[in-house]
């Protein structure tokens, strides 16, 4: 049994062909016409969203950060699943608008956002979360330059960390938000400047598959946003504590216990009942969402021998999946599940290296990884690849064809 599929349990297989939305990958492969290719499969993606709505508080709102994959047929789709959307740049706002999603339900984060990005959102109509005292000022200008009220919120950045969070975003000096000691005094410079106050958004770090750290991180920030309210212009009507569920990546990795976090949650919006009844409690999941349901998918090349190694060549990559090759904010390579997507199951098993075709040894798909022994014409398929595959890789970098993406 191959140790890496043995984790892969989301997608079936048949005549020893791993199955993305019911089609056999070398039919697939025909389908789309060429390898490399990306496959987010519909069916994952509903039955993951369905998991949180029978598992999480009714009333609690779920958004999409499209960062994770914004390929505008999975967006278009996320849209009748969720809640709203966050977005964190011009373009991402624009594929958010494009996929038919009220701009009431729709917020913006991000630092350093453009005069453009700025005028773009206020004309739209979303909800704008300050990233600092700077950008409120600059949203009022362009608010009356406009003859429109921004709709805002305040990004808060909290005195505590998230625990164990993957990537930290929240705590000590950062980029993100305002410091929480600070946000008294902007609070009332954005009632004088007649902003229309919303609430607070609160986002402590990613890929986090620890509960107890999600939970805990989840109830200090609704205090603090309780606390912070006092000061506030206007009543608290949102409150978006962010998410940063992760998903496992690497051997040795258990999936998150989304009932230890619900049960949170729950307790959480009855203490948010009771001190503030009108306030909407947000949670934005990117990775969460997508991640499970997608998979890269490159073809073998050639079989190299050397120094009694096996190298695995193939037409994909480092410059399509920047995080597979390790080089994602990874502290330590680990390889990400991989698998010979035409030998699930049968036939004899090797010890190799999958990489790419480019000049560096940093473009390894897989590094001495148990595998099927793979022949040239065979696919090689990266799973947990919905999340930060092509819109995060260096995609010109050596010149070769971008990948290309399906929903299946
Ligand atoms: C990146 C980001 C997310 C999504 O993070 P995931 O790890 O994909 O869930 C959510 N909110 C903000 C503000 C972000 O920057």
């Amino acid at each position: 049994m191959n140790p890496t599929h043995a984790e892969q349990r989301q997608f079936p297989v048949l005549d020893d062909c791993l199955q993305l939305g019911g089609i056999t990958l070398p039919r697939l492969a025909e389908r789309v016409g060429r390898t490399p290719f990306y496959a987010y499969e519909r069916e994952h993606i509903q039955t993951r969203i369905e998991l949180l709505r029978n598992t999480l508080p009714p009333a609690l709102h779920v958004h999409y950060a499209i960062k994770a994959n914004p390929m505008p047929a999975l967006v278009q789709m996320m849209g009748l699943l969720v809640d709203g959307f966050d977005v964190a740049s011009g373009g991402e706002l624009k594929t958010a608008l494009d996929a038919g999603m009220p701009p009431s339900r729709i917020s913006f984060a991000g630092p350093g956002k453009s005069n453009a990005e700025l005028r773009s959102a206020i004309a739209a109509g979303v909800l704008l979360h300050l990233e600092s005292e700077e950008e409120m000022e600059r949203a009022a200008r362009i608010g009356d330059l406009l003859g429109l009220t921004p709709r805002v919120a305040v990004r808060v950045n909290p005195e505590f960390e998230l625990k164990y969070a993957g990537m930290k975003m929240g705590g000590g000096a950062r980029q993100f938000g305002v410091d929480a000691e600070r946000v008294p005094a902007m609070l009332r410079k954005l009632g004088a400047l007649g902003l229309d106050f919303q609430g607070f958004h609160l986002f402590c770090g990613a890929q986090n598959l620890s509960a107890t750290a999600i939970c805990e991180a989840q109830r200090l920030c609704l205090h603090l946003a309780l606390r912070l309210a006092d000061n506030a212009p206007a009543p608290l009507r949102v409150l978006n504590i962010g998410g940063g569920f992760g998903v496992p990546y690497f051997p040795g990795e258990r999936a998150l216990d989304l009932s230890a976090v619900a049960s949170g949650l729950h307790e959480l919006m009855q203490t948010l009942d009771a001190a503030s009844p009108q306030t909407r409690l947000v949670l934005e999941l990117g990775r969460y969402l997508v991640a499970e349901a997608g998979v890269y998918v490159c073809r073998v090349l050639e079989r190299k021998l050397s120094h009694g190694q096996v190298f695995v060549i193939t037409d994909g990559g480092m410059h399509h999946h920047l995080a597979a090759s390790g080089n994602f904010g990874q502290v330590i390579r680990k390889n990400y599940p991989v698998a010979i997507g035409n030998r699930m199951q049968a036939g004899p098993r090797e010890v190799a290296s999958v990489v790419g075709p480019l000049c560096t040894p940093l473009d390894t798909l897989a590094d001495s990884l148990e595998l099927a022994r793979a022949e040239p014409g065979d696919y090689v398929v990266v799973f947990q690849s919905g999340a930060y595959g092509l819109t995060a890789s260096p995609i010109a970098f050596l010149g070769h064809p971008p990948p290309l993406e399906v929903l299946v």
